[in-house]
């Protein structure tokens, strides 16, 4: 019992973070890397709420050996949903869920107590009739009464379920109260091999806090997700709470599965996938998170590393600042270094790939790691499922008070044309867009940040589009910002157009 599985949650409760939509090739990278870093479960969806968390559940199931669940209230066709989808999974887990909280009892669920408890009996006991591996939550938990907090665990347990969450949902506990609660609940229910896990969000910066304040309780799962991404502020962030127990191993005695040299690859894959930046100054995956500025501090780093830092760069898999590839690069040292970054190309996507490599080497001297990502998930990774916008030429032209600029599309397969004027170029560009697509959505937000620290560095553009109640984050990286952010333009409609089909159905 010395082992804290790791349940991320990326591609669930990550997913619901405002902005982000993941179309299932995107899910099933995130997946293949979750399970080659080593996470002990991939929560892939909540089947019953959308076909393509169906759809995703499914595939996730079908391509990873590590456990993976489909998350479904206490009503029968949830479960039997999720049961379905999990059916090609080698290590199937129904997670089965229910609120507890005398607020969510009595306004959203409109039940009594007694209702809740038999919905538990009934939910769990179906589940466990379909999986061996039956997981059970209290939604709102921390704002549970503990008295039926304890009648529900015990319920769940009786039943079949062989994990225990607690979730608290609303980031609301604090560490030490929310350490003694977990405490509290796992003595009631006596020794036994029932696995306790705990779900915390960030509302006030504690989600990393309060989980490891259970793990010491006795909590031996922690939900989290990568980047701490997640429904409002957030969810635990998961290398947080990896390198907490990795760094602190004198204090908790505890380890993952996780292998660290892959959070910092892991990290910069959501960012650039979901579109959601990773702060500067975030916990172990900031790009300051090793930057030394102070002279004091510099002067004490090159006498004697663990002056400043308690872990490396190195253990996260943060890359150094050598360049890795240029102009004489050859094929095969690519295909290596695309290898080494984790990822696994055919013939023809490497193909592909290693053109567009050449391609930025001619226009810039030093090819960096990132350099390599942005070109393979842009290019070789999103030939999206049913992309509807794809652009093939622009040009524009620009002064200190006008800007003209004409933009061709292929539009469901067909190439069209159209040209506007604007206050500057991008703005020129977007609305040729907008003719085109017959679409006039609102840009919510844009930004434009180098790929790598230097002048001749990747611009990549992310744009934020709203349209009927619906937003999109795009993004595209570009040696040219212009170019950049009339790709990330196009993205987000491609995104936009896809989640609409999917809300459609709904
Ligand atoms: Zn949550």
């Amino acid at each position: 019992m010395n082992r804290v599985r790791i349940f991320d949650t990326t591609l669930r409760d990550g997913e619901q973070a405002a902005g982000v939509n993941l179309n299932l090739q995107e899910k099933l990278r995130i997946a293949q890397r979750l399970d080659q870093m080593g996470v002990d479960v991939i929560e892939a969806g909540f089947p019953a709420a959308s076909d393509g968390d169906f759809q995703a559940v499914k595939a996730v199931g079908e391509a990873v050996s590590c456990t993976v669940a489909g998350l479904a209230r206490t009503r029968e066709q949830d479960i039997l949903r999720a049961f379905e989808a999990l059916k090609g999974a080698a290590r199937p887990r129904i997670h089965v869920f229910i609120a507890t909280s005398p607020i969510h009892m009595e306004y959203k669920l409109k039940m009594t107590p007694q209702e809740v408890l038999a919905e538990i009996r009934k939910g769990v006991r179906l589940a466990k009739s379909l999986a061996e591996d039956v997981e059970f939550s209290a939604e709102d938990a921390s704002r549970s009464e503990i008295d039926f907090l304890k009648e529900a665990y015990m319920t769940a347990a009786e039943m079949g379920a062989s994990t225990l969450n607690v979730p608290d949902t609303v980031g609301y506990a604090q560490p030490e109260e929310f350490g003694a609660f977990v405490k509290a609940l796992i003595d009631s229910m006596g020794t036994s091999s029932l696995i306790w896990s705990v779900h915390c969000h960030d509302d006030l910066g504690l989600a990393a806090a309060n989980s490891l304040a259970a793990v010491a309780a006795g909590a031996r799962q922690v939900e989290c997700t990568v980047n701490g991404i997640g429904e409002r502020a957030g969810n635990a962030s998961l290398e947080e709470i990896v390198m907490a127990l990795k760094t602190r191993r004198d204090f908790f005695r505890l380890d993952t599965g996780v292998n660290t040299r892959h959070l910092y690859p892991m990290s910069r894959l959501v960012s650039r996938l979901t579109g959601l930046p990773v702060p500067p100054n975030k916990a172990v995956v900031g790009d300051n998170a090793f930057a030394h500025e102070s002279g004091i501090h510099q002067h004490g780093m090159l006498s004697n590393r663990n002056t400043y830092e308690i872990m490396s760069p190195e253990d996260v898999g943060a890359p150094s600042s050598s360049l890795v590839l240029g102009k004489h690069s050859g094929s095969h040292a690519f295909r290596e270094r695309v290898k080494e970054m984790g990822y696994h190309l055919s013939d023809q996507e490497l193909k592909e790939a290693f053109k567009l490599f050449k391609d930025l080497c001619d226009r810039k001297k030093s090819v960096t790691n990132e350099d390599i990502e942005a070109i393979l998930e842009d290019r070789v990774m999103s030939t999206m499922e049913g992309c509807r916008y794809e652009l093939l030429s622009f040009s524009v032209q620009a002064s200190s008070d006008t800007a003209h600029a004409s933009v061709t599309l292929k539009v469901d397969g067909e190439e069209k044309t159209d040209a506007a004027a604007g206050n500057g170029p991008v703005e020129a560009a977007y609305r040729a867009i907008d003719r085109i697509t017959g679409l006039s959505p609102e840009l919510k937000e844009f930004r434009i940040t180098a790929v790598s620290g230097s002048a001749d560095s990747l611009g990549e553009a992310s744009v934020e589009l709203s349209l009927n109640g619906l937003s999109a984050l795009g993004r595209w990286a570009s040696t040219d910002v212009i170019g950049s952010a009339i790709g990330a333009y196009v993205n987000a409609l491609n995104r936009l157009t896809a989640r609409e089909r999917v809300v459609d159905r709904a």
